[in-house]
């Protein structure tokens, strides 16, 4: 093809796949198969060896899913991904490779409650630790990052809502620390926003919520912006240096811009067999089909619900970032300038038990811990996804008591208020 297609529309349809080669057959095959005929043995050598990149085994690779990857990974402007079972599995396999015990991350405090437990808690058990900064403090961002420092953490819009990071200011920080920008967009999606156009380094995504955007698939993906020189300093010794878990290959060396990829998929899935399944990455390529028009709707929605509930007298404040009021209505335009996504939160001024009565008066909405469906969701922060938090780092985490969380779906907006409307009702 002389002009390779730009289109997001259509990158997000045609982008990683062609016919089946074996069987022409149009739509992605769900080869369903844990392993893959060798030709004879030097063939077989040569996979082994790297030599050759093919098929082995699916705990490491499998066509289902290597469409999946090659998708993500040019819409999110990058040089390759590796798919894993759960947006939590991602963020283990992008460190995976940078951190060793006694390394730490510098993280945002505003990030997805389970994504606070895994790094404050979990991380320990690996003798890996995170510190969390405000990350409209620049300053204190810079103060934070040492010389054990290996990664800087941030989601692009950040879930339960409201917030926008700078990543244009975020960026050149961890360029000059020599340390990697990892950016979660699960909230955002490539649709929304590049975050490697704006410089970070890895890109982490959940499956489980737009990207797929049905609530069917719990997934993950690592995509490597293929751009950091990890050779630039002996911090990343997996990558630069002689690996001894690939008797002695050096990723960098051998690989370029695709040592990241490499790496995640021969010893990252080969050794923590974090992998994603066949079938949940056929469903994941059916939803990023219609991920552009998903996306808009989301907004469009977003943009009406939050603007009626700001108008209301049982409502404190709306943190929906698409709103005139918001303080990071002028990040929008920089970092997401098609919109702020379809998630955000709303203060009650009846407290925490006006929340509690709020949600189980919805009829429309479901109560349920996800996000990024086509129906509309509700949750409660403070008594369920970040209820192992302490109320100083729920409010931190834009989830203080008094906060209900809204996933705004793609049906009808009036709809949506009406049902709103009646909840409040009830609730005050
Ligand atoms: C859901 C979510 C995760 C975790 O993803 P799972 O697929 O549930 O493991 C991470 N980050 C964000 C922003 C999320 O919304």
């Amino acid at each position: 093809m002389s002009n390779a297609p730009q289109d997001f529309g259509t990158l997000a349809i045609h982008a990683g796949t062609e016919a089946d080669p074996a069987t022409g057959a149009r739509q992605v095959p769900i080869y369903q198969t844990t392993a893959y005929e060798f030709r004879d043995a030097d063939h077989a050598a040569a996979l082994f060896g790297l030599q050759e990149v093919g098929y082995i085994y699916s705990r490491l690779t499998n066509p289902t899913i290597a469409a999946l990857q090659n998708r993500i990974a040019e819409l999110e402007g990058g040089a390759g991904a590796v798919c894993t079972s759960s947006g939590h599995a991602a963020q283990i396999m992008a460190l995976f490779p940078l951190m060793a015990p006694g390394r730490n991350i510098v993280a945002s405090t505003r990030l997805y409650g389970g994504t606070i437990t895994q790094f404050s808690q979990t991380f320990k058990r690996f003798g890996w630790s995170a510190k969390f900064v405000d990350f409209d403090d620049l300053d204190a961002v810079k103060a934070a990052i040492d010389d054990d420092t290996r990664a800087v953490f941030c989601e692009s819009i950040a879930n339960p809502g409201g917030y926008i990071t700078d990543l244009d200011a975020i960026a050149p920080i961890a360029d000059a620390a020599g340390v990697p920008l990892i950016v979660d967009n699960t909230t955002a999606t490539p649709y929304l926003c590049r975050p490697i156009e704006h410089g970070a380094t890895l890109v982490v995504h959940s499956l489980t919520k737009y990207m797929t955007g049905n609530g069917t698939v719990t997934g993950g993906v690592v995509v490597d912006s293929g751009k950091f020189d990890w050779s630039a300093s002996d911090k990343f010794p997996s990558l630069s240096q002689p690996e001894p878990a690939y008797h002695g290959l050096v990723f960098q060396e051998t690989f370029g811009p695709a040592a990241f990829t490499f790496h995640g998929i021969a010893i990252g899935l080969r050794d923590l067999g974090m992998t994603m399944n066949p079938q949940g990455a056929h469903y994941t390529l059916m939803g990023i089909e219609t991920l552009p028009l998903r996306m808009e709707k989301h907004v469009a929605n977003a943009e009406k619900v939050a603007a009626w509930l700001e108008g209301h007298d049982a409502v404190e404040g709306v943190t929906y970032a698409g709103l005139d009021s918001s303080p990071y209505k002028s990040r929008v335009a920089k970092i997401c300038p098609k919109g702020a996504s379809g998630l955000f939160t709303v203060q009650l001024k009846g407290g925490y038990d006006a929340c509690v009565k709020f949600v189980s008066a919805l009829n429309l909405f479901s109560h349920v811990a996800n996000l990024g469906d086509t129906r509309s969701l509700v949750i409660h922060p403070a008594s369920t996804t970040h209820r192992q938090l302490t109320e100083e780092q729920q409010t931190a985490a834009g989830a203080a008591p008094n906060t209900v969380r809204l996933s705004i779906g793609i049906e009808g907006a009036d709809d949506l208020i009406a049902d709103l409307d009646q909840a409040l009702k009830a609730a005050t």
